[in-house]
């Protein structure tokens, strides 16, 4: 069913001269609009790839990803039968990784319900997972050519301005307003519609938008719409539009623990937060990886044991700029929350602090070594006894190959030991490939705890 806005003869929408402003536009798009590879080639599978992409990720990232994943994911046969590790590892560094698992989701019920032809009615489209209102437009209107809308960024506040829309944009009166005056841009009357009318107006719209009607500083004497410019007429481009303000990030610290496997002698001073001497690493070690399960961030990714140093809640940072207080705090972890013997575990020095930031969070992660002594760490497909981190919920004995492994995301965690030197081939979290990349590049100047 196609989705409906009501507008009353009232609304700005109704006074704007879209035939006269929609001629400007197309003007300006023949000579100004971008190119990518997803309009050079607007087949419907490479729009909804692209479409999915951008969401969240900009375009000059996207560009560096949409071209791989094509090549190795060319039609949506070649998706669905994907493994869900393979397509995240596609995905790696985009973020966002639901975006993947939906893609290949989404491929899989294409094929079985719609015989692997992309379907083409919206209420087929939005059913598919991961699409919503502003994908199916998109995919409908880029893909097919067909009238829809599309509201996103760039849209969202080059039509506020030209409307002098003085209310939150994410107000549901003001999304009402803003898809019904996104629609009124195409026209009803297709008796005499050029090929490719719809797919170049919703184009040169978010063009418009992004190029020009830029968030701050918009370049109106450069603006074809100038002269229909509410905003431009009363002075309101600094005003408008109006955001809800966004939350104050929460900033916390965790820590990421790297457990090498080493054949390391039992010592007197095993459990000691600084142990001596120390013994180089050998650049073909094993390190823990732990692989994220369903419902977690970075559910399907593998990623090194972490937890959160601190309740994010509490008044005061705790400093651990010296190694020492991480040392004690790891320490303090393993024998309160993970119940380890001191005695069976060899805490390092610490190696590096990652920064990153999820959603809304500004996390600085300490990243520590703990050395396999005396620990019964598990071989191969086996589980731990350190299973650190937060789900409690625990699977059963992995015994399987990793070549035969289950590829779908986990419901528990999934622990294996990984040489270093295979680290690049497993899809990480963007933080974990940091880390990794660091132990891949020092390996040699790690300095393992040992008698
Ligand atoms: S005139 Fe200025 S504010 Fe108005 S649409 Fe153009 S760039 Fe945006």
């Amino acid at each position: 069913m196609r989705p409906t806005n009501e507008a009353s003869a009232s609304e700005p929408s109704a006074r704007f001269d879209f035939s006269r402003a929609r001629r400007a536009l197309l003007n300006w798009f023949k000579t100004n609009g971008r190119a990518f590879p997803w309009r050079d080639d607007p087949a419907p599978y490479r729009v909804w790839i692209s479409e999915i992409m951008l969401q969240q990720t900009t375009t000059q990232t996207a560009l560096g990803y949409f071209e791989r994943f094509l090549e190795r994911f060319p039609d949506v046969n070649a998706l669905a039968s994907a493994s869900e590790e393979e397509t995240l590892k596609y995905w790696e560094g985009l973020g966002y990784y639901r975006r993947a698992r939906a893609l290949r989701q989404a491929a899989i019920q294409i094929v079985e319900r719609f015989q692997a032809r992309f379907p083409s009615e919206y209420d087929d489209v939005l059913s598919l997972p991961g699409v919503g209102r502003y994908a199916a437009g998109a995919i409908l209107s880029f893909g097919f050519d067909k009238r829809f809308p599309i509201l996103e960024a760039n849209t969202t506040r080059l039509h506020a301005r030209l409307l002098a829309l003085r209310s939150e944009t994410s107000a549901s009166a003001s999304q009402k307003l803003l898809w019904r005056f996104a629609e009124d841009w195409l026209p009803k009357d297709t008796s005499r519609r050029p090929k490719g009318l719809y797919r170049d107006i919703n184009g040169a719209l978010t063009d418009l938008g992004r190029l020009v009607c830029a968030p701050r500083e918009p370049r109106c004497g450069a603006c074809p719409l100038a002269q229909f410019c509410e905003s431009e007429r009363l002075n309101l481009q600094n005003v408008v539009p109006v955001l809800k303000p966004k939350p104050e990030p929460i900033r916390r610290v965790d820590a990421a623990i790297v457990v090498f496997r080493a054949d390391l002698d039992r010592a007197d001073n095993v459990g000691e937060v600084e142990p001596r001497p120390e013994t180089p690493l050998s650049a073909d070690a094993d390190v823990l990886l732990l692989r994220r399960p369903k419902g977690a961030l970075w559910a399907g990714l593998w990623d090194f044991p972490r937890f959160d140093v601190l309740d994010p809640q509490a008044e005061e940072l705790r400093d651990f700029s010296s190694d020492a207080s991480l040392a004690e705090r790891l320490q303090w972890f393993l024998e309160e929350e993970v119940g380890a013997n001191p005695k069976d575990y060899r805490v390092g020095k610490a190696l590096t602090t990652v920064r990153h930031a999820v959603t809304r969070y500004r996390v600085t992660l300490r990243v520590c070594q703990l050395a396999d002594a005396k620990l019964r760490l598990p071989a191969r497909s086996e589980r731990p006894l350190l299973d650190l981190v937060e789900e409690p919920k625990r699977a059963a004995p992995r015994r399987t190959a990793p070549e035969q492994a289950d590829v779908s995301t986990p419901q528990a965690e999934e622990l294996r030991w990984v040489p270093i030197a295979s680290l690049p081939d497993f899809p990480l979290s963007s933080p974990a490939r940091r880390v990794a990349k660091y132990v891949a590049e020092k390996a040699l100047k790690i300095f393992l705890p040992i008698k």
